[in-house]
């Protein structure tokens, strides 16, 4: 499990905790937030710090908070004995991300390990009157902890077969185009319908994403016979050009592989063929392609 350490730094002693009998679920409320935030909340509230242990964010890093033997501050009536894990978003009104239930799976069943007097996975209004972690919270699959075997992954991730590769289900076609290019740096393997498949957690810039085995093996695209600039048509013969480009370090703005040859694909070629010596004119022809291919190789 891997487990980031933000470096908090608590306004005096943190006591210990006497039990731990069970984990307490919850939600931060808000659509977007890191753990150095939700400590200068709570320290802001005149508490300690941060009241959580842990900090599970969409992109699916998870954080520590409190140190894990210690009293948390995160639910009345349920501190004394409990580990407190937060996740970022307003699951009154939105759906989880793949990658963070997956990783709030893996923390329940890393944190169980560590503790075998845990007898209880609990939402934090099972203890205090509250709408925590909210309605859309996916408790039951969280509370299971790490999918193991067909039936406990197929309940998560379903494979889509009109798509190329096993798209994240809920991510766009450019954003999986995008993620498809990018490099991974750390994969899980689940179950689809009984096979192994590994997902491989992609990072391009500060985005990341899941993309399955199948998904990185190359690009989808056929590679145009004409010449692609900007304002041409939109297409897969932009996307060719748009996925080496990603796949070859040059950022093409946050629209990602969208077939839409606008501004910053334009400015990634002129990047691109700087780099590389060719004529710097924007234009994806003959040489610039197979600089691309020798590019990505
Ligand atoms: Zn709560």
């Amino acid at each position: 499990m891997n487990i980031k350490n933000a470096n908090l730094k608590f306004a005096g002693s943190l006591s210990k905790r006497a039990k731990t009998t069970a984990i307490v679920l919850h939600h931060a409320a808000a659509s977007k937030c890191s753990v150095q935030e939700v400590h200068s909340w709570h320290l802001s509230n005149g508490w300690k710090g941060i009241g959580y242990h842990f900090f599970v964010r969409k992109d699916g890093s998870v954080w520590q908070g409190r140190p894990i033997d210690r009293l948390g501050a995160h639910a009345k009536n349920g501190n004394s004995y409990s580990i407190g894990v937060c996740f970022e978003g307003d699951y009154t009104r939105e759906t989880m991300p793949a990658a963070q239930l997956a990783a709030g799976q893996e923390l329940v069943s890393y944190i169980k390990g560590k503790y075998p007097s845990i007898s209880k996975i609990l939402k934090h209004k099972d203890v205090t009157a509250t709408s925590c972690p909210g309605d859309k919270f996916p408790f039951t699959q969280i509370a299971a902890g790490k999918p193991s075997g067909a039936s406990a992954a197929s309940a998560t991730i379903k494979a889509d077969n009109n798509c190329p590769v096993y798209a994240h289900p809920t991510a766009s076609a450019a954003r999986v185009a995008t993620m498809q290019a990018g490099t991974s740096y750390s994969y899980k393997s689940v179950y689809i319908g009984g096979d192994k498949v590994k997902w491989y957690l992609v990072k391009v810039g500060n985005a990341t994403g899941w993309v399955s085995e199948k998904a990185l093996r190359g690009c989808p695209y056929t590679e145009p016979k004409i010449t692609v600039y900007k304002g041409c048509p939109r297409g897969d013969n932009v996307k060719w050009a748009q996925w080496h480009l990603v796949r070859a370090g040059y950022d093409i703005g946050k629209s990602g592989i969208d077939g839409s040859f606008g501004p910053a694909t334009d400015a990634a070629v002129e990047r691109f063929q700087r780099a590389k010596k060719l004529q710097v004119d924007g234009r994806v022809g003959p040489a610039t392609r197979k600089a691309l291919k020798e590019a990505v190789k």
